[in-house]
């Protein structure tokens, strides 16, 4: 009797591993991949089938149980995908039965198939006197493979019930239809340019199997996407197209659809089961097709994966916060390299790892230097907040933002107004000379704690009491710092009464078609204002919008992270994409206590590159990805004493773990969120160099383990 190895479907520690089944006569072939059911203690538990072994690994006297039955009729997992929750279970430090369970939609588990469309045949000889029953078989013997729609065309509504009345008898048989609809392709209205055919020549000739495709938005980045997806599509391929979450609006895929009429599909978290079924099975029988999806589409089923591109890849959404806690960047390109399928990288202002990567020449670059059509981009205006201040001025809003605001408005255009995080006030600024004060070891400004009055550093938990006077300058204006986006929509109320406002953050856009509708009102243009968090800032095509205002660049400086300076770059960068997208020439806006920060000033030229080179040097020197790895293990409790009492135990512990390896245990430290639903939380942050990595993950793996209580993220991008 064979042997099934089995991964159980419950993620706890003393189960992460495969059990041994004997695999029943009557359930053979079992394949690997296939989910079943299984004894487990007294009861019974589900999970999947990770190996077939031809016998026993255990002496003869161990009775081995049996697979109580299989739950799907195919196996739901490829080798590959096993292999990849795998090396999932290690890199992200979660259980396997976490990773696998991330690539089986629950649409999938909970057993929900897609609606099929069947075909039907007449068969054998049928002489009854004349009936529709008759009526229908005879005109079926003359139009095999007829499906149920042209049936009731042809023989009117009544013949429902005659084909069911057939297929009793049997002169009648239904086949499920696997044909996909051929491939269109419509055509190019224009002529692509020289760097956009340079760059689908490159990618067409696989200098590289991985390439940073760099361009500012509206360069034609998604017209070389199209056309290595064409060749794919006709060389019957799958491709995988990854946008952040918040850009798949219609907009986005519209584009793909339009050109592959019946090859593109649409995958994320807002579809209705069925029709996740449909995209998981179409994928899975190998059909060819295009699937524009969020992070979660990086686990369908693909067959023959050939072409992955991953737009906007520095977006922090591909990262997902709950285990297991997976980068869909990371999980796709791995895949791709599974399928020797060719990878590109999307991006106006790439990450600082793909960027690095490309210079270092472990990835192709490709550049799109110029938009299209020679539109030029807005004007960038730095407005000083420090002399504001000096000049009198208490608001939120400088003088050069109030004067731009009053003049589009006169004539009738749009303003976006962004803060560039929600309104967090946990960080002290001096309105003087504008410094945050930082971590002199970190890199990351110190988190200020409304209940002692100390600031701390949220990395190595180093900490001074609240100063009186800025350390720096010695002006005694100095306080902590945020504004809200309710307070900026009042200010704008008071100052233009009659501007019609609409709010867009995490709070009034709850759902996609919230979002959505948002979207379209200030497209059509019902309002005058848009106020909103960053993520208004990405993707949206607003033409008549005349100003963007960045309200206080100076909020996402300074928050307690060291990838806070590329945040506000990209932030600022992309914004200025947003302005002067049609006819109307565009103007930035950008309200600063620090002018000086190296994010901003080249954020203004629009000089990626400089900027790069800047944040490399500060990742390099701590030792930052992609120069070194980082883990966040994070320990919360009820009460705050015994979670920062285990915190301390688990340092401790990982102290004699990573002995001889070349990794720093930073903290145990408050977390710059200390309180969340009533649980305590304290972080230890772990680097290591990249080298060392594996060793490293191995034994925080196992220090998880041993306490329940922690958890552990590798390469963090949400550190409150
Ligand atoms: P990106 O993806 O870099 O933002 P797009 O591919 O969306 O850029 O191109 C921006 C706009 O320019 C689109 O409306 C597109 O149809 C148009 N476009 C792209 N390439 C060309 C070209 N070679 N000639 C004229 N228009 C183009
Ligand atoms: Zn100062
Ligand atoms: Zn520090």
């Amino acid at each position: 009797m064979r042997i099934a190895e089995v991964v159980i479907d419950r993620s706890v520690r003393g189960l992460d591993r495969s059990w041994s089944y004997a695999i029943p006569q009557p359930l053979e072939p079992l394949a690997v991949g296939t989910r079943v059911e299984v004894p487990l203690g007294n009861g019974k538990a589900q999970g999947i089938v990770v190996a077939v072994e031809p016998a026993s690994p255990l002496p003869a006297e161990v009775e081995i149980k049996a697979v109580i039955r299989v739950l799907d009729p195919y196996p739901v997992l490829t080798e590959e995908m096993l292999d990849l929750a795998r090396w999932m279970a290690e890199r992200y430090v979660c259980y396997l039965p976490q990773a696998l369970k991330a690539m089986v939609p629950s649409a999938v588990r909970r057993g929900v198939r897609p609606p099929v469309k069947w075909r039907y045949r007449a068969t054998g000889q049928r002489h009854k006197r004349s009936s529709l029953k008759q009526t229908l078989w005879e005109w079926l013997h003359d139009h095999p493979g007829a499906t149920r729609q042209e049936i009731q065309q042809t023989l009117g509504d009544k013949s429902g019930a005659a084909i069911q009345a057939l297929l009793a008898e049997g002169s009648v048989v239904a086949e499920e239809d696997h044909a996909s609809a051929p491939l269109t392709v419509t055509d190019l209205p224009y002529d692509l340019n020289e760097d956009q055919v340079r760059a689908i020549t490159a990618i067409r000739e696989r200098r590289f199997n991985q390439w940073l495709l760099e361009g500012v938005t509206g360069s034609g980045k998604t017209e070389v996407y199209l056309a290595v997806l064409d060749e794919i599509l006709q060389q019957g391929g799958q491709a995988l197209v990854l946008v952040p979450e918040i850009a798949l609006t219609p907009q986005t895929w519209e584009r793909f659809a339009q050109r592959f009429p019946n090859s593109v599909q649409v995958w994320h978290s807002g579809l209705a089961d069925r029709d996740r079924a449909k995209i998981w099975f179409d994928i899975q029988h190998d059909r060819p097709a295009v699937v524009i999806a969020a992070r979660s589409g990086v686990f369908l089923p693909f067959r023959r994966l050939r072409l992955v591109v991953i737009d906007e890849e520095q977006e922090t959404s591909y990262k997902q916060d709950e285990h297991p806690r997976y980068h869909a960047r990371d999980v796709a390109i791995r895949r791709a390299q599974s399928f020797g399928a060719t990878v590109i990288l999307g991006s106006a202002t790439p990450s600082a790892e793909t960027a690095w990567a490309a210079r270092e020449e472990k990835i192709g670059w490709l550049k799109l230097p110029h938009r299209v059509m020679q539109r030029s981009l807005p004007h960038m205006n730095v407005v000083d907040m420090r002399q504001e201040l000096e000049g009198g001025n208490r608001g939120i809003f400088s003088q050069a933002l109030t004067v731009a605001v009053g003049s589009a408005l006169d004539k009738g255009h749009q303003v976006l107004l962004f803060l560039n995080r929600r309104g967090f006030s946990t960080f002290v600024l001096c309105r003087a000379c504008g410094q945050a004060i930082g971590c002199p070891h970190c890199a990351v400004t110190l988190t200020y704690h409304s209940d002692q009055e100390r600031l701390r550093c949220h990395y190595c938990d180093f900490q001074i009491p609240v100063p009186n006077e800025c350390p720096t300058c010695h002006s005694s204006k100095i306080r902590h710092f945020g504004a809200g986006t309710e307070r900026v929509v009042a200010e704008v109320e008071r100052l233009w009464p009659k501007a019609r406002i609409m709010r867009a953050d995490r709070d009034s856009l709850t759902t996609r078609d919230s979002y959505y509708t948002m979207y379209r009102t200030f497209l059509e243009g019902k309002a005058d204002v848009l106020v909103g968090t960053q993520m208004i800032a990405k993707g949206m095509d607003f033409p008549m919008v005349a100003v963007v205002g960045i309200v206080a660049a100076d909020m996402g400086l300074h928050f307690p992270d060291f990838r806070s300076g590329e945040r506000t770059f990209q932030l600022l960068v992309q914004s200025g994409g947003r302005a002067g997208r049609g006819s109307v020439p565009g103007q930035v806006v950008v309200q600063t206590y620090n002018p000086e920060h190296y994010a901003i000033q080249h954020a203004v030229t629009q000089d990626v590159q400089a900027f790069l080179q800047q944040e490399f040097e500060m990742r390099r020197e701590l030792q930052y990805p992609p120069f070194g790895s980082l883990w966040l293990l994070e320990l919360s409790g009820p009460a705050e004493p015994t979670a920062l009492e285990m915190a301390h135990e688990v340092a401790r512990q990982l102290a004699w773990r990573l002995e001889g390896l070349e990794a720093t245990i930073l903290g145990p430290s408050a977390a710059p969120l200390l309180k969340i639903r009533n649980h305590f939380r304290y972080h230890i942050l772990v680097k290591s160099t990249l080298a060392q990595e594996a060793r490293v993950g191995i034994q925080l793996s196992q220090c998880q383990g041993e306490f329940p209580e922690l958890s552990v993220t590798a390469d963090p991008y949400f550190m409150l």
